[in-house]
């Protein structure tokens, strides 16, 4: 089996084991791509959202945080696009039964490509040293060359088509292409078809009497009917924004990647409505703001990459998608669209009502433009939990599983751990609890040796553990572990909010930013 399956295979398998993630409906056999989360991913997916929330909300003085309703009025998705063009373009394999996005396959096709032309440079540099020059180099090997014009040709000629709804061509370009089930290796391919993924429901008590309701694939268009409402009440002038965090669900076609893709999902998007003809400079903007907030994760900047989008949504003028480097290689994370005045054009035209803006340095009304920035929270959420779980093979020769998660996102800050509960270390030890208790989330254990104890957190990504002896009782000092160094001092009980906090909280990582 391949490395990078197994290193996949233990990410589930240690979101299941540790409280993080677990199948929908396990008992009866599960819900395919639908995932509960446990008591540590609620945990971490909250601090997740509070660290999108607070970058973009509160330490952006022009943008604005709001939650809207799932349900929204079914025109909504008329006038989005949504119902006409929301589609993908789905091929079914004849002998595996399989289903596959006809998109996806050239896209993995072409990710072959430019591994092998990353291959190509990766060689030439370490033949080369320290005298390597990459931009000159990718423009004169002919075989970089040769992958990187061969990607451009298929991706063009797959947007072309996917634009004119040239289905057969699609088609056609995979079996140019040779492109076979990943799994099975049979080319045996059904016509490509279009799928919408929107889910529909019903809202009303008599089926003669109900609408039929879409639930949200996306909760950018709760900010954009919303726009004018929270434009007039906040008083923002153009450039602001309006964010949202919230549940979206898409009828995903093929959903075989644990919580990369999921039929319920949770989105983090930020629209930001700026005067026509900027838009394209605060799109530049934006990618780099959102670049920069990945970054301070540390996951490692090697992880990243923008992949700018040949084939662009029918709403956007410019599309760009920050990618990372999952287990399964570099796919999209955040997308970040130059949106223009389509949606609320679309809106105004839908609804009959006005949605602009009186710019009074222009001295004009006008729909504005918008730039969005929209990051999937699950995806997020894999992303910083697969790139933290690591074996490490100790000095002493033992191995340790840790979760090495950015302290401010670990879902326990301390764990309070008396070495025995008798001879009041565990009264000693509660009441240490009971002080912090304010502050951080924490957990209490009193079973098992310490050193397993310390494990245990070390896989669930505690950035301390306090120790409580017999000593303690004597001088009100404690031993506190690092979970990434697994250094041990001695510190006062007096002083653990300050050391616990100036790891843990977010002002220091979003002074990273
Ligand atoms: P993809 O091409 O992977 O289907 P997309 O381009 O359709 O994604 P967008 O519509 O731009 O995605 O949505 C914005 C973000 O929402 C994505 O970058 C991703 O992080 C997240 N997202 C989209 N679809 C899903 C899904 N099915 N499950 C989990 N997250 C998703």
């Amino acid at each position: 089996m391949a490395k990078q399956e197994d290193v996949f295979k233990k990410v589930v398998s240690h979101a299941k084991e540790y409280g993080f993630i677990f199948p929908s409906s396990e008992i009866y056999d599960g819900l395919s791509a639908i995932y509960d989360y446990g008591q540590n991913g609620a945990e971490l997916k909250n601090n997740i959202k509070q660290y999108w929330w607070k970058a973009m909300v509160q330490m952006n003085e022009n943008i604005v945080g709001i939650d809207s309703a799932i349900f929204m009025h079914p025109t909504i998705w008329k006038a989005s696009g949504h119902v006409d063009a929301f589609n993908d373009p789905l091929i079914d394999n004849k002998d595996s039964k399989k289903r596959f996005r006809a998109d996806v396959l050239l896209e993995d096709y072409c990710a072959k490509l430019e591994d092998k032309a990353q291959k190509e440079i990766e060689k030439a540099a370490k033949r080369f040293g320290e005298s390597f020059n990459e931009d000159e180099f990718v423009t004169t090997n002919a075989r970089v060359v040769e992958y990187r014009e061969k990607q451009k040709t298929i991706l063009e000629r797959m947007a072309k088509s996917l634009t004119d709804n040239n289905l057969a061509d699609v088609k056609a370009l995979i079996e140019e292409l040779e492109i076979a089930d990943p799994d099975t290796g049979s080319k045996n391919w059904t016509e490509v078809r279009q799928f919408n993924l929107m889910f529909g429901t019903k809202l009303g008590a008599t089926s003669e009497s109900a609408t039929d309701l879409y639930l949200r694939p996306e909760t950018a268009q709760g900010i954009f009917v919303n726009y004018l409402n929270v434009q007039k009440t906040s008083r923002h002038k153009l450039p602001f924004g309006i964010a949202q965090i919230g549940k979206a669900f898409r009828n995903e076609i093929v959903a075989r990647q644990f919580i990369f893709r999921m039929r319920e999902f949770e989105q983090m998007e930020m629209q930001y409505f700026v005067p026509p003809g900027t838009e394209l400079s605060f799109y530049e903007e934006w990618k780099q703001k959102r670049l920069n907030w990945h970054l301070a994760l540390g996951l490692g900047k090697e992880n990243y990459k923008f992949h700018d989008h040949e084939k662009l949504a029918h709403y956007a003028n410019a599309a760009s998608d920050i990618e990372f480097k999952f287990p399964f290689g570099f796919k999209e994370l955040e997308g970040i669209h130059s949106r223009t005045d389509f949606d609320l054009s679309a809106h105004e035209k839908h609804s009959g009502k006005k949605l602009q803006y009186f710019d009074n340095e222009r001295n004009e009304s006008y729909v504005p433009y918008v730039v969005e920035t929209s990051v999937g929270l699950d995806r997020l959420f894999l992303a910083i939990f697969s790139n933290s779980l690591k074996d490490e093979v100790l000095e002493d020769g033992s191995e340790r599983t840790v979760l090495s998660l950015p302290p401010a996102l670990a879902p326990v800050k301390a764990a309070i751990l008396p070495l025995m509960k008798k001879d009041g270390l565990g009264e000693y030890a509660e009441k240490i609890f009971d002080d912090l208790k304010f502050d951080f989330n924490l957990i209490y254990e009193e079973k098992d040796s310490i050193g397993k104890r310390y494990r245990r957190n070390d896989a669930l990504g505690t950035p301390f553990c306090i120790t409580i002896d017999h000593d303690s009782l004597i001088d009100n000092t404690v031993t506190i572990r690092d979970r990434d160094t697994m250094k041990q001092e001695r510190v006062a009980v007096a002083d653990l909010r300050r050391i616990i906090d100036e790891k843990v909280n977010f002002r220091t990582l979003l002074s990273k930013i």
